[in-house]
């Protein structure tokens, strides 16, 4: 099979779906769509960007009929996410009536607009609380979609999916979408699914398409790094991961302060600020996305060329959810992996649960020191102690500081030994492993 025709769908659709530009399902799609159309519960894993939303939405087109009700719920984790699906599906069909419920924005037009709903999408919080309220009739809910599952869970939102669950009728299609299946949403299957089909086109990532590089500094270079890389690099839409608000607002700052265009979103943000910076991004006003994971998860982005894990995510799920913004649709994209020490235990991690991504290690250029200007509120990671960050350029002319880290065998070994992805699963030593000097050397930057 690959084409939408093959499928049995009715022409109506079949040729939106060709006005939209889609001409061949995606592996995603060509797996869970017969399932989803059939009416069965279906759990299905693949990145970011690989077109869960139109399979879901098929489930909802044939579902779903006009004047009768709310009829279809989708959960999503965030209110940007809430907003995409909404306008993908309203793109799939133009006669439902598709509502997007979230918090952070004020209750009363929707719930005017939930008096017509047929299909709702929404965040978990907000939906409980129209649910209290009773603006929402969730009794005839004929398909449920959990999407980006795994972010939902990691997100806390476990007990008030359960609770929604819980009031659905049991006679529905209920369908999780994530770009990773855990064993919390294992879990919630069995307890909430009937013989649901897996499908999988996990690890989809193309070699062929994504180049993943990294390179290894000293932190106090790391901004200086990817000024150079950024200048250049040629590049389209760029987007610069970090850990935590903090960085992302300091990492903007001195972009700008470098004349680069850069602007930040991350969840502290207000929803009007946000959209506009997405606004900005898409059309091709800003160059570059500073942001956190939470913020970015999902996001409709089209051609970001480059991907900056300013910091490595502690989360190996959610690197994989950062290298998906790029090489989207068979475009071309690089990963750039801007490693300190503070970044190596999140680093092996990846390199140990995607032991299939070959992430090359580039050496490093010689760079210019920057100067850079300092926020106040900037702190270092917590591990690294309290002291606030210096300028680049004075810490970096007295020469790097000893980490807690240094002197280690850590230091010492190689490259190639220290995130060597050759090592497979973590395991506890025995005495033979202790006899093996390398083995165990390959252990020992493990500090948890
Ligand atoms: P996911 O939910 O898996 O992250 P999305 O559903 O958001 O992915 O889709 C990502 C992008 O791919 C969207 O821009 C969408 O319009 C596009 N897309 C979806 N299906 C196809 C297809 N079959 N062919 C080409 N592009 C597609
Ligand atoms: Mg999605």
């Amino acid at each position: 099979m690959n084409l939408f025709e093959d499928f049995g769908l009715d022409n109506q659709i079949v040729t939106t779906i060709k006005e939209l530009g889609y001409t061949t399902p995606t592996e995603i799609q060509e797996m869970s769509i017969p399932r989803i159309i059939e009416g069965k519960d279906v759990i299905g894993e693949s990145a970011t960007g690989s077109g869960k939303t139109l399979a879901f939405g098929l489930g909802m087109v044939k579902q779903v009929k006009p004047g009768q009700g709310l009829q279809a719920l989708i959960l999503t984790p965030t209110r940007e996410l809430t907003e995409q699906v909404t306008n993908s599906l309203k793109q799939l069909s133009r006669n439902l009536k598709i509502i997007p419920i979230y918090g952070g924005v004020s209750i009363e037009p929707q719930i005017h607009n939930l008096q017509r709903a047929e299909v709702v999408i929404a965040t978990p919080g907000r939906l409980l609380d129209h649910m209290e309220r009773r603006t929402i009739n969730i009794s005839k809910i004929k398909l449920l979609v959990l999407d980006e599952a795994d972010r939902m869970l990691d997100m806390g939102f476990i007990d008030d999916v359960e609770k929604i669950i819980r009031i659905c009728p049991k006679q529905r299609q209920t369908l999780f979408f994530s770009a990773t299946i855990s064993q919390k949403i294992k879990h919630l299957a069995d307890r909430y699914m009937i013989s649901p089909s897996n499908v999988s086109a996990a690890n989809q990532v193309d070699p062929e398409k994504l180049k993943q590089v990294y390179y290894n500094v000293h932190k106090s270079m790391k901004f200086s790094l990817l000024m150079h890389l950024l200048e250049q690099e040629k590049s389209g839409l760029v987007m610069v991961f970090c850990n935590s608000r903090n960085t992302t607002d300091f990492v903007v700052k001195n972009l700008k302060a470098n004349k680069i265009n850069a602007i930040a979103i991350h969840g502290g943000l207000s929803q009007n600020k946000r959209t506009n910076t997405m606004e900005l991004f898409n059309k091709g006003k800003v160059d570059v996305l500073v942001c956190t994971d939470v913020a970015a998860r999902g996001l409709h982005i089209s051609n970001v060329s480059h991907i900056y894990n300013y910091e490595i995510p502690k989360d190996a799920k959610d690197y994989i959810h950062r290298i998906g913004r790029t090489a989207r649709a068979g475009e071309k994209g690089k990963a750039v992996n801007i490693l300190c020490e503070y970044d190596y235990d999140n680093f092996s991690r990846i390199r140990r649960e995607y032991s299939e991504f070959s992430i090359e290690k580039v050496e490093n250029p010689s760079i210019k020191v920057l100067n850079f200007s300092v926020e106040t509120s900037y702190n270092r990671p917590a591990r690294f102690g309290r002291r606030p960050f210096r300028s680049e350029s004075s810490r970096f002319s007295n020469g790097p500081r000893t980490s807690r880290f240094s002197g280690s065998n850590e230091s010492r070994r190689s490259e190639s030994s220290r995130f060597s992805n050759s090592d497979g699963p973590r395991r506890s030593f025995n005495r033979s492993d202790r006899e093996e000097g390398t083995r165990k050397r390959y252990f020992s930057h493990r500090r948890t």
